[in-house]
């Protein structure tokens, strides 16, 4: 994918994730001379990373709208490209009537906009779920809910936007914006400038510290998730699960892709203590699911500049993809709970385990949103766990926001604005 740099373009985009790719496509179908510029390789980060489940049950309701559009656009990629798209349904299910009644609050606000979902009572839910051991006393469903494959899809969409007229620079990190006259007219990449009158930043996990060394304040930290690939094996489970203390979705190859809601951890770094007034609430939301450490990211972390100059190496190129160690403990203790409630898991077998590091906000929310005071600049990120299943439809919201086209999708929740104060 890569070609000479070109000395300017109408739009860069900073990144090859799902998000960056995805406004790529969208923009080049619109006839936009647009390029990506990865400092890796496409989805060497969250993108490829990640469960790879389209969900829109159990939603914050505001991002539904993104989440409705996103089902429509994953539909029509995979009928150009297979990325793995299949609307296997997903259920979250229920232990007890209490978690019902929480499944129903949900439900409830989400009424008017239009999510199709609903509550599946224990004969329908037996029918759908292999022999299990555990009483469920039902679940939230969404038959329209399903998956893609993250790798296939992520690159899918770049060689769609690739054969629309869009350039991607791989092992291209830029290092920050050329600003003239108080709006931005380029990007200085690490191999020399480029001029453009719109920037947008799908940087992921490292949004905060591109805009923070333009003084631009996005609060966003870092969390820790680890997941696990089983060998093919015929389960009798075709729709994705959440089980409470273990998640898990049939892939393309046969395999289960399996993890747990609990298996994030947030690591204790300079940014957490900086950002804990306006993560607090999150935190203490999130303590069922999340487990706070203290250990070495807050040292490795502490050496990395927060303002650097663009005429020397930048730490995006210290740093070409961010690949943590997975924690085989957290893995285990799931595929053992997913393996003692369906005994036709009995004989899973570990193949593979990766972890990736999720760029998260104070609300769970992204930012996909012009950026006030730096006309030309635009940022897509802080997706917060959840950003592969909406990322075709953020990625089009995005190209709208720079083509100043109608948008499709309200964006007035996920204004960068809301975290000043
Ligand atoms: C373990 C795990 C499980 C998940 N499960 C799900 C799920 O089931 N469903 C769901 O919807 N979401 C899920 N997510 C979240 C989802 O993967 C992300 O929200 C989504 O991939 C974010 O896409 P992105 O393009 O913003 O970021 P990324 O995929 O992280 O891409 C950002 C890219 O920007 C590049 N970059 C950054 N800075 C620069 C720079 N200065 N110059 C050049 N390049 C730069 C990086 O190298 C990176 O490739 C999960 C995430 C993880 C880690």
């Amino acid at each position: 994918m890569n070609h000479e740099l070109p000395k300017q373009v109408s739009v860069a985009i900073v990144g090859g994730g799902i998000i960056g790719v995805s406004c790529a496509l969208a923009l080049a179908r619109k006839g936009v001379d647009v390029a990506v510029f990865e400092k890796g390789t496409v989805a060497g980060e969250q993108s490829s990373r990640n469960w790879g489940w389209i969900r829109s049950v159990g939603r914050d309701v505001k991002e539904l709208p993104l989440s409705m559009l996103a089902n429509d656009i994953w539909k029509d990629i995979q009928s150009q490209i297979d990325v793995g798209y299949r609307p296997t349904g997903l259920a979250y299910l229920a232990a007890s009537e209490g978690e019902i009644a929480g499944h129903e609050s949900w439900l409830e606000a989400a009424r008017d906009t239009g999510a199709r979902a609903r509550l599946l009572g224990k004969a329908e839910l037996t029918r759908l779920i292999p022999v299990s051991k555990r009483p469920w006393a039902g679940a939230l469903y969404s038959e329209f809910d399903g998956v893609a494959e993250p790798l296939a899809a992520t690159r899918g969409i770049a060689a769609l936007a690739v054969a629309s007229g869009a350039r991607i620079f791989e092992g291209c990190a830029v290092r920050g914006l050329d600003v003239s006259a108080g709006r931005v007219s380029g990007i200085v990449t690490e191999r020399g400038l480029v001029k453009c009158p719109d920037v947008v930043l799908a940087g992921g996990a490292w949004s905060r510290l591109f805009c923070g060394n333009h003084s631009i304040e996005f609060p966003q930290l870092k969390v820790h998730a680890s997941v696990l690939q089983t060998a093919p094996i015929d389960a009798g489970l075709e729709v994705t699960i959440n089980g409470g203390d273990f998640t898990c979705r049939k892939r393309s190859d046969g395999g289960y892709t399996v993890s747990k809601l609990g298996a994030s951890v947030a690591d204790l770094t300079p940014d957490s203590i900086r950002l804990s007034a306006k993560f607090m609430r999150a935190w203490l939301n999130e303590r069922k699911y999340l487990k706070l450490r203290i250990g070495r990211r807050f040292f490795d972390e502490l050496t990395i500049p927060r303002r650097f100059a663009l005429d020397r190496p930048s730490p995006f190129e210290a740093c070409r993809t961010l690949d943590p160690k997975a924690n085989l403990g957290m893995l285990n203790d799931a595929l053992d709970r997913l393996k003692k409630t369906f005994p036709s898991f009995s004989g899973a077998s570990i193949t593979r385990a990766w972890a990736g590091m999720i760029d998260v906000t104070p609300d769970a929310l992204p930012v996909i949103s012009k950026v006030t005071g730096l006309p030309g600049f635009h940022l897509g990120s802080g997706f917060s766990g959840h950003g592969f299943g909406i990322g075709p439809a953020a990625g089009r919201a995005l190209a709208e926001l720079v083509t100043g086209d109608r948008p499709g999708v309200d964006l007035a929740d996920f204004a960068l604005e809301r975290f000043s104060s």
